[in-house]
């Protein structure tokens, strides 16, 4: 029997997936932490390609989807802020070496979109955007059914796209990225500003706290959580009008555990979509849904990338 081992590698875990005859489905799952007790990301990549390995059979290929600035004609991470030590790192290369099979590399996002298009919620269409809302943000572009990667790989960081010139610090050190406004951290530290500005909220701060605590709290009608969500969702509505002017999509996919909390996100962004599009055109044929697959977008389409090739 052939199987296929993808990896979805994030600053917090490490998810793999086996899967036999390129179904979606996958026939085991598993993740772990991204460091452990002094072990960093690439002895943890090892680790769970090893737990992951099947007893019997061949492995034709391994995939994985990671996070950053990925060259994946290259094979190397560029940069990976959530991994430290990841500059030039030569991801593809260091698998290869341990396990002997062919391995492909590439961002998240971009293999996100190509799962979700080919598999997931946006499949049918031929122009679609992704965003994953989280941690941060990531984008991925499909263009007349191809996916958009630019020279290197690295095109459609969506979510390093200025909204607010001298804005929040972004994870990458820029100011007024759409990251630094409307992700879950971003919503978070408005919130955490707010009210050591004095403002008032039902809320009890805690350094550790949630955009997803704060969706709660603006559900049992807390107006400063409410407010952060409008301000985080109407520069998500401000981004996606120029990503629309730009790409002309029909379908737009958003992923990540942000975009779950619905309406209190997207009510100010479709608002404000109404607002600044140039033309109705644009958006009467336009759906926007959620992603289908979740967590595993990443994962399924690493597979999508092994199938291309024919691997
Ligand atoms: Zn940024």
């Amino acid at each position: 029997m052939d199987y296929y081992i993808c990896l979805d590698i994030g600053g917090t875990n490490i998810r793999a997936a086996l899967f036999n005859n390129k179904d979606i489905h996958p026939i085991k799952q598993i993740k772990i932490k991204t460091r452990s007790e002094g072990l960093k990301a690439e002895g943890q990549i090892i680790n769970i390609i090893k737990d992951i390995w099947p007893i019997k059979g061949t492995v034709k290929a391994i995939a994985a989807a990671a996070p950053g600035f990925v060259d994946s004609e290259k094979g190397i991470i560029i940069k990976a802020v959530n991994i430290p030590g990841w500059e030039n790192f030569p991801l593809q290369k260091y698998i290869q070496d341990k396990f002997k099979v062919p391995v492909l590399i590439g961002n998240d996002a971009r293999l996100a979109v190509l799962g979700e298009w080919k598999y997931g919620a946006a499949r049918g269409h031929h122009n679609v955007i992704y965003l994953t809302i989280s941690t941060g943000i990531g984008g991925g572009v499909i263009i007349n059914d191809q996916v958009l990667m630019g020279s290197r790989g690295m095109a459609t960081e969506l979510g390093h796209t200025i909204v607010l010139p001298n804005g929040p610090i972004c994870s990458c050190g820029q100011a007024g990225h759409l990251e630094a406004i409307s992700s879950g951290p971003a919503i978070a530290r408005y919130v955490q500003q707010q009210v050591n500005n004095g403002v008032q909220s039902s809320l009890k701060l805690t350094a550790q706290i949630t955009s997803k605590e704060i969706a709660e709290a603006a559900f049992r009608g807390d107006e400063l959580c409410i407010s952060a969500f409008e301000r985080a969702g109407t520069y998500l509505g401000i981004a996606i009008a120029n990503f629309i002017h730009i790409f002309n999509p029909t379908c737009i996919t958003l992923g990540g555990g942000v975009s779950l909390t619905g309406d209190l996100l997207l009510k100010p962004t479709k608002k404000v979509l109404n607002e600044v599009i140039l033309s109705n055109e644009y958006i009467k044929d336009l759906s926007i849904t959620t992603a289908e697959f979740g967590d595993n977008a990443g994962l399924i389409g690493a597979l999508v990338l092994i199938k291309n090739r024919d691997l």
